[in-house]
């Protein structure tokens, strides 16, 4: 048996449990539930928060999680990753009031910068000698300029209207994400040919919806 980690509710949780599905795995979900374990398949599968899902896997507590790189590489564990998922595709972008002057990353240069995403924020400023302070923020990270945290944010982005909203224009293109399956480094013989036939019909999942 098998255990992966999924997205309990949100962005991820429909287009994971689709892709479980499809690859014909059979289990019942209710929304309260914690766990379920399919009944065709030596697979259990554990609902939690997607922040949570990284440290899990690196410990052992699951075996297998579906996150997104976002989460993943910020909760610095991107070894993490065996294979990309081609959903919940998304970018972690920078963003400034739309009537204030830019030019390049390094006009943020001892600014303010609102975002939940310190420390793949802070990789991407440092490779570019920006210095800036980083206010970590956990939600409605686009309101911090409009109530004078912070003269930038950097969040995650899909189609721009909630930037747009809140009057913020998108600057530079951070970090570019989807959602990828995780494992735990050291498994059991057993546990691996489990997984080495679930990666075959997820691929295969993935070859029939092109
Ligand atoms: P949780 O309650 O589990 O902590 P959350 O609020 O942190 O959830 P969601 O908003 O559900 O997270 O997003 C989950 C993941 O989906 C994000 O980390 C990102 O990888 C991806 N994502 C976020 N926003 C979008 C979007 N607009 N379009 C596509 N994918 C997105
Ligand atoms: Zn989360």
């Amino acid at each position: 048996m098998i255990r992966l980690a999924i997205q309990k509710s949100g962005r991820l949780s429909e287009d994971s449990l689709n892709l479980i599905r499809e690859c014909g795995i059979s289990f019942l979900s209710s929304s309260y539930k914690l766990k379920t374990e399919a009944t065709n398949f030596p697979l259990e599968i554990l609902y939690l928060r997607d922040d949570d899902i990284p440290g899990y896997v690196q410990d052992g507590v699951a075996d297998l999680g579906i996150v997104g790189q976002n989460v993943l590489v910020e909760a610095g564990l991107p070894h993490l990753e065996i294979e990309g998922l081609g959903f919940s595709k998304c970018r972690l972008s920078l963003a400034v009031p739309r009537a204030a002057a830019y030019d390049s990353v390094a006009d943020l240069q001892g600014k303010n910068i609102a975002t939940s995403y310190p420390e793949i924020l802070g990789a991407y400023l440092r490779e570019r000698g920006v210095e800036a302070n980083l206010h970590t923020i956990s939600g409605s990270v686009e309101i911090a300029p409009s109530i004078g945290l912070a003269e930038a944010i950097c969040d995650i982005v899909s189609s721009g209207s909630t930037l747009l909203g809140n009057g913020l224009r998108e600057v530079e293109t951070v970090f570019r994400s989807e959602a990828v399956l995780i494992a735990h480094q050291k498994m059991s013989a057993e546990k691996k040919e489990i997984l080495e036939q679930l990666q075959f019909r997820m691929q295969a999942v993935r070859r029939a919806r092109r």
